[in-house]
């Protein structure tokens, strides 16, 4: 009985001494099972399994909207930590971006470094970020692939072949694209946004005038990967041949 007590008071002790100390806080994604909703909130890490236990999710909430059986994330993403929980360093000035390419690590940033531009438009990341084997990704999501970039562009096409599938795919109005903004409708609820893109060299270029995208899969044995990218001055959807040091933006898709 003696020896039992001891442990159960040292694990008692631990208990009330953690109690004390400022707890950890983390973001769930939790489920409202009965009225089907979710939403992000943030509880102390102690309560994680219980939350885990009734269906909630470690993270936050994503919007996602769903386009020809495809399932993707509403907003660029805007993340600053691979799947795993590691810190994707963040690069400001150019010669940080620059280094971080010729290393061929992962890097994010951004857009002119301002905080602000990433509530709107998620972060700038390279592409060795997007292909870090710790995932970029959240669990349960990937970085598309350029078949399946390819997928949503015919099905879009098919709905109305009118060649217009950017402007299907681009929020309209010039709240944050650049006038004229042409032929976007949005109808396919993509909502893509202009959020410009970082060069290899570290100028920023484009925010307002286009929005570009990373895919998954490599284009050459050089440093070139394929994309997409939408403008304002047309309604078109063009496929990019984009450099694994550039930074663009990242869209992903449920797995
Ligand atoms: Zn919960």
């Amino acid at each position: 009985m003696g020896k039992l007590l001891v442990p159960l008071l040292a694990i008692l002790l631990f208990i009330t001494c953690k109690k004390d100390d400022a707890e950890t806080k983390i973001q769930v994604c939790h489920k409202n099972q009965k009225e089907g909703t979710s939403h992000t909130i943030t509880i102390n890490e102690s309560a994680l399994p219980a939350h885990l236990a009734h269906g909630d999710v470690l993270g936050p909430c994503f919007e996602t909207v769903t386009i020809c059986n495809q399932v993707w994330m509403l907003k660029n993403l805007d993340v600053d930590r691979y799947r795993d929980g590691t810190p994707i360093p963040q690069a400001t000035t150019a010669e940080e971006w620059i280094a971080a390419g010729n290393a061929e690590t992962g890097a994010w940033c951004y857009y002119n470094n301002d905080p602000l531009t990433g509530a709107t438009y998620g972060k700038l990341y390279n592409w060795f970020a997007v292909n870090d084997p710790r995932g970029l990704a959240p669990a349960g999501w990937h970085i598309p692939s350029d078949a399946e970039w390819t997928t949503l562009e015919s099905c879009l096409n098919e709905i109305a072949p009118t060649g217009n599938v950017g402007g299907k795919m681009k929020e309209p109005g010039t709240t944050h694209w650049d006038y004229p903004n042409a032929n976007a409708t949005n109808s396919s609820g993509f909502t893509g946004l202009p959020g410009g893109a970082r060069g290899y060299q570290g100028p920023f270029t484009g925010i307002g005038d286009f929005g570009i995208w990373f895919s998954s899969t490599e284009a050459d044995a050089i440093g070139g990967v394929w994309g997409r990218y939408l403008i304002s001055h047309d309604g078109l959807i063009y496929g990019s041949y984009d450099l694994k040091k550039n930074g663009s933006s990242v869209r992903c898709l449920r797995d």
